[in-house]
């Protein structure tokens, strides 16, 4: 079973989800905001912006602000 890491930009938890069937959670389990972010390569520590410039992120808990202009389905803006 895939279990994969979680970030939300709204509280800054990170929190592990077991992902049955495909589904993903969209709402965090501590805020119920749905700004959870899937903590992988294509939503990492390091986002590249549109232009493949590296988006800087301040105090580590927004480490998923670039995902708005790459690839996390997570964190649709
Ligand atoms: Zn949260």
């Amino acid at each position: 079973m895939p279990i994969y890491e979680y970030h939300c930009k709204g509280c800054g938890q990170d929190f592990e989800y077991l992902v049955l069937g495909g589904s993903e959670p969209d709402q965090c389990p501590v805020c119920k905001a749905n700004t959870v972010c899937r903590l992988m390569s294509t939503c990492g520590f390091v986002s590249k912006g549109e232009g493949g410039e590296t988006v800087s992120t301040s105090a580590g808990a927004s480490s998923c602000t670039g995902c708005n202009a790459t690839s996390c389905a997570g964190c649709g803006h």
